[in-house]
Parts: structure tokens; C-alpha cells; sequence
């Protein structure tokens, strides 16, 4: 993994990436970090890189010129093939979360970008930036410190960083659950005693005890991961009783590849793994709803636009099928990260909010994009094309509850 840091700081960057686990990794080649400095691209020799916003206003805004040239500098031209964000620290941007950490760890190349004063100018974000990262609901001074904190997160999950490799998986977050309480020696310290279980040497039990207290501090502390957690549980346990062509899904969502997006009694499965074992565990005919002939429709549909390790987002409308209620409909292919705005949402009245709902969320969440929609009639499929974000449509049968 390569780091790369456009900053006005980049002391700031090299004296915190170079101690403790990080520091250690970058001596073990593991990562690469370089620190840019964007004054050094400045076009005057008072080395200055911010101006006057137009329109008036507070503050300096850093130009573009310069964060442009930085840029060119580690991102050559000849360096296209390589997989790589561009991330802009911002408090607009999406909120960072060990999904995003485990998203961006799978990319060859980060590029970060710092902002400073009241930010940079829009027009070299326009052209270079691929994210929009924020620490938080809450103002900093600079884009510094939470670029270090993705890269601090996205390095232990790196092979080989943290001593032992398995340990970013059983952390908080994985499988939608906080960790359970942690003891070290001595047995009794101001007299309160590790939990005995603990020292049995008892594996299912050790095993069984700390999924207890997980799911208990979740509960208490995180009603909204723990709904997650047993929602995704009860789909899992569904899917299992159903028939074999959902084991690949089912596995997914067990060992964490997978996501599901919940909205009403539809099920949105968020894939890490490719299109292939995907469409493997969703078209089972009971719990999907597109029946055999229109399911190889689309399999190849998606398999014209989708490359393996592409994110691939379903709808899966209310499971319980009869065949005798029917109807028929469209099925929108979405392709760009482009979530609606509000003023589109008004214009295209119920079913853009309809969109809205189901695709924007998706969207926002992964970085390719196939997200399927039902369409009631060409009427919508051309208000969905209208909106500018869909890209192909098929056209399928739905069976209803
Ligand atoms: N005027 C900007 C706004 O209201 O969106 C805030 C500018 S802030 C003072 C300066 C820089 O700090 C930003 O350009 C950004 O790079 C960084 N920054 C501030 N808060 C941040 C946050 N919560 N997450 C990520 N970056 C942040």
C-alpha cells in the first residue's frame, strides 16, 4: 500500500507515521508513505498558496494551481493503471467507518488531500478527488489528523502490520457487534476478579462467553449495529433452511463479505466478493423474484458491465412469492455514484423519493455501483434515465407478496 499526502503540514504527517506500529511498517516496507508539501508548488516567491474566496467572505481558500501541481508530482500521467483513491479530507464528506477502512485497504494507492483555512478551491476537487472523507460532525483546522487516522486504520488491516494477522477480525465492528470485555493480569485487582470462565481454558465456553457480552454491550450501547446484528443473524438462518443456491450468500453475510442495507421488507445485499458467486446465491427462485429464464437475462447483463471485486447491490424485493400475483417490471441497472438531489427528488414526485430511498443510500455506500430498482412502467424508466443515473433497464417479472 502506498500512502500519498498532499499537505501544508507535512512535518505533521512524517512525526506521527513514523513512531509505533505504522513507523514500524514503513521500515518493513509493508507501506509506503510520501509526504508532498503544496507550498512547494507555489508560483510566487513569497511561497504563498491560498487567496481571497470570491464572493467575500471569511478566510483564505487554497488555490488550485498548486494542489493540481502537487498532485501531478506523485501522480504522473504514466501512473494511470494503478488502482487508487484521491481523498479529500472534509467535514461534507462521507463519514469514515472501518467499512470504508476495509474498502479503501483493497486499493493499491491512497492519495490524500489536506485541506486548511476554509478549504480548497472547487475546481481541482472537481478533477482529482474520487472521495469525500470526514472525521466527524465537527470542524478541525486541517485535513492532517484525520488523514491520519484512515491511514492508521486502513495500515492494521494491511497483511503483515499488526504482529498477528488475524487480529483485525475479531475486533469491534466485525460481524456488526462491539467486543467483548478484555482482562490481563493480575487475576484480582482492587478486588474485582477476572471472570472465571476466562480461566478454564475452555475454548467454546471462553468462545460462547464473549459472544454474550458482545451482543449484551451492543444492545446497551449501540441499538443501531445491534439491530443490524440480528437482522443480518435472522436472513442468515432463513437463508440457510432455504435451498443450497443460497449457501454462497449466506456464507457471505456469515464471515462479514456482505453487507445487507435494510429499508421496510426489502433486503439490499452489499457484496464484496464478485458478481459471479453473487448471482450464484441470489437467484433461488423461492426467496428472489425473478424467475429462471429472466434471472440468465440478467446474469449477463451484469456481466457485460461488471468486473470481478465490483460491488454489486440488490434489491431483493418481499420474499414470499405466489405465482398468481404478478406483474410486470423494470429493472434499473445503476452505474454512477450520483445521488439525487433534492430538487430532482420534487420533480419526479413519488417515485423519486422512491429512488431516493432505495439507490442514493446504496450508492453512498459503495464505490461500483449496480443497484436494481423496481420500475412499475417505460413512464418510470424514462423519469429514472431523466435523473441522468441509470444506465440500462431490463425488463423482468415480479412477482409480489
Ligand atoms: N469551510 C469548510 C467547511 O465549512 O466545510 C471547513 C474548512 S476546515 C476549517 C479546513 C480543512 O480542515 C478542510 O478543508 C478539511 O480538509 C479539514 N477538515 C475540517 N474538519 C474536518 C472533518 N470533520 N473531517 C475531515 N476533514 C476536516
Amino acid at each position: 500500500m502506498i500512502f500519498k499526502v498532499l499537505t501544508l503540514f507535512p512535518e505533521m504527517i512524517n512525526s506521527v507515521m513514523e513512531t509505533g506500529i505504522i513507523g514500524r511498517a514503513i521500515k518493513n516496507e509493508k507501506i509506503s508513505l510520501q509526504t508532498v508539501n503544496i507550498r512547494d508548488f507555489a508560483d510566487n516567491n513569497r511561497a504563498q498558496v491560498d487567496d481571497y474566496p470570491y464572493g467575500g467572505g471569511a478566510g483564505q481558500v487554497i488555490q488550485a494551481q498548486p494542489v493540481f501541481d502537487a498532485f501531478k508530482s506523485v501522480v504522473p500521467d504514466s501512473e494511470d493503471e494503478v488502482r487508487r483513491r484521491v481523498i479529500y479530507l472534509s467535514p461534507q464528506g462521507r463519514k469514515f467507518d472501518q467499512r470504508l477502512a476495509k474498502e479503501f485497504a483493497a486499493d493499491e494507492e491512497l492519495v490524500f488531500l489536506c485541506g486548511h483555512y476554509e478549504g480548497v478551491d472547487e475546481r481541482v476537487l472537481d478533477e482529482i478527488v474520487t472521495d469525500f472523507v470526514s472525521a466527524g460532525d465537527y470542524i478541525l483546522t486541517g485535513g492532517e489528523l484525520p488523514a491520519l487516522m484512515v491511514m492508521d486504520a486502513v495500515a492494521r488491516l494491511l497483511p503483515g502490520v499488526l504482529g498477528n494477522d488475524s487480529s483485525p477480525d475479531i475486533e469491534t465492528f466485525y460481524r456488526d457487534l462491539l467486543e467483548y470485555p478484555q482482562y490481563t493480569r493480575p487475576e484480582v485487582w482492587h478486588e474485582k476478579e477476572v471472570p472465571p470462565v476466562l480461566l478454564t481454558g475452555n475454548h467454546k465456553d471462553i468462545e460462547d462467553w464473549r459472544l454474550e457480552k458482545s451482543i449484551e454491550r451492543t444492545m446497551k450501547n449501540r441499538s443501531d449495529l445491534f439491530r443490524i446484528y440480528t437482522e443480518k443473524t435472522a436472513l442468515v438462518n432463513k437463508m440457510k433452511k432455504a435451498k443450497i443456491q443460497n449457501i454462497p450468500a449466506s456464507e457471505a453475510l456469515s464471515f462479514d463479505d456482505t453487507d445487507i442495507i435494510f429499508s421496510g421488507n426489502s433486503y439490499y445485499l452489499l457484496y464484496d466478493n464478485d458478481v459471479k458467486s453473487f448471482f450464484a446465491g441470489c437467484f433461488e427462485k423461492k426467496n428472489m423474484l425473478i424467475d429462471g429464464y429472466e434471472s440468465r437475462v440478467i446474469n449477463n447483463e451484469i456481466k457485460k458491465h461488471a468486473k470481478p471485486g465490483d460491488k454489486v447491490v440488490q434489491l431483493n424485493l418481499p420474499d414470499i412469492i405466489t405465482d398468481k400475483d404478478y406483474k410486470d417490471g423494470y429493472l434499473l441497472v445503476f452505474t454512477e455514484r450520483n445521488p439525487l438531489s433534492t430538487q430532482r427528488v420534487k420533480e419526479y414526485g413519488e417515485f423519486g423519493e422512491y429512488l431516493r430511498e432505495n439507490v442514493t443510500k446504496a450508492l453512498l455506500l459503495g464505490k461500483t455501483y449496480y443497484v436494481f430498482v423496481e420500475a412499475k412502467d417505460k413512464e418510470h424508466v424514462k423519469m429514472a434515465k431523466a435523473m441522468g443515473f441509470y444506465m440500462s433497464y431490463i425488463k423482468i417479472k415480479v412477482f409480489r407478496k
